[in-house]
């Protein structure tokens, strides 16, 4: 584990995010348990499934925060024999989670300790999605659940995605969406209008839900979106819709 020294100077919108997410650090799994009813560990599952990493792969996970696809993509390749005693262990390298905040990944070594994962397979570090710590062409996966939304400025970190990515490497992620079902997006609608009061109870913290909710609002849709994978680079651009398009997994790859 190693927390670098962030010299990238942040937008007032990454000062905000950041206090956002280390007033919820330590309730992160409430939290998310609370607004998504207990789905997106299911959407997490799911996510990883699509990604189906081998022994070997290179994956970084993108705004990791306290590690909840890391840990699915370790047991992932634990499954598929990445660190079986025999042959490929060498050549699996850790998991490796960045994050811009702290605090998130504090809570995930913390959580990697309890479940006794090692260093070994998953390590986490602060790093900018906008300005990767990373070498050219060095990464087989980049995953990014739940993070694009909080960052400044989503082209250039597509672009640094398509910079640190291997000839042949994925880019996948997964975010809300937009609801298409014109009923369904209305229920979906009122329930945003009621979060913030839920989590005033649940977490105590109704401005981080209503953060959510706005965050949500503004973020692109899924034909948007795609344009803008497609305009960094990314080729077979494809996305596959979860609960009515409540959340949307997207899929690139470089060259
Ligand atoms: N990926 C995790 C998950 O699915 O549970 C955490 C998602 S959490 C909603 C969003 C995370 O994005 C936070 O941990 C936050 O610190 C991180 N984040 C926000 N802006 C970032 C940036 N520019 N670069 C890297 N991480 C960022």
């Amino acid at each position: 584990t190693h927390f670098g020294a962030e010299e990238v100077p942040l937008h007032d919108k990454a000062r905000r995010v950041s206090g956002v997410f280390s007033s919820v650090a330590a309730s992160y799994d409430t939290m998310n348990d609370a607004m998504s009813l207990g789905v997106h560990r299911l959407w997490k599952d799911a996510f990883v499934r699509m990604l189906s990493p081998v022994p070997g792969m290179a994956v970084v996970d993108l705004a990791g925060g306290t590690g909840d696809i890391a840990f699915r993509v370790v047991s992932a390749l634990d499954a598929a024999g990445a660190w079986a005693p025999s042959a490929t262990a060498a050549t699996t390298p850790p998991v490796r989670v960045l994050d811009i905040n702290p605090d998130m990944l504090a809570e995930g070594v913390r959580r990697a300790a309890s479940a006794g994962i090692p260093p070994s397979r998953a390590t986490f570090a602060i790093g900018n999605a906008e300005a990767l710590p990373l070498p050219d062409a060095s990464v087989d996966a980049l995953t990014i659940s739940f993070g694009m939304r909080n960052v400044s400025r989503p082209a250039v970190a597509l672009a640094e995605a398509v910079r640190v990515l291997a000839p042949g490497g994925r880019f996948l992620m997964m975010e809300f969406g937009r609801v298409r079902h014109p009923v369904a997006a209305a229920a979906y609608d009122a329930y945003s209008a009621v979060l913030p009061a839920v989590g005033a109870v649940v977490a105590g913290d109704a401005p981080a839900y209503r953060y959510l909710v706005e965050s949500i609002r503004r973020f692109p849709g899924q034909e948007a979106f795609c344009g803008m994978m497609r305009e960094a680079g990314l080729q077979r651009v494809r996305v596959t819709d979860l609960t009515g398009g409540v959340v949307a997994v997207y899929s690139g790859w470089k060259g």
